[in-house]
């Protein structure tokens, strides 16, 4: 019977530990902090989300584009290149 409530125990703490481990305030400061610096974009090609600090860009002089990934940049320019 001990045991179990050993076991139980340990799964407690295992499930806290996953909900974030550390109490509150400095965590969410963090998270406001890096939020800030990740807008997310979209991929004109795959129509994905990515952390603008992530992205790859493709600067067109007016505009500057954000794509998830070299291989959508590609695509973007030959889908330009190809009337
Ligand atoms: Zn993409």
């Amino acid at each position: 019977m001990s045991r179990l409530l050993i076991l139980f125990g340990l799964l407690y703490l295992l499930y806290r530990k996953a909900r974030g481990g550390s109490p509150g305030r400095t965590q969410s400061e963090q998270e406001a902090g890096s939020v800030k610096h990740d807008i997310l974009i979209e991929d004109p090609v795959c129509h994905t989300y990515v952390p603008k600090s992530q992205a790859v860009s493709l600067d067109r002089g007016d505009k500057i584009y954000y794509f998830c990934s070299r291989k959508c940049r590609d695509a973007f320019c030959r889908k330009e290149e190809q009337p």
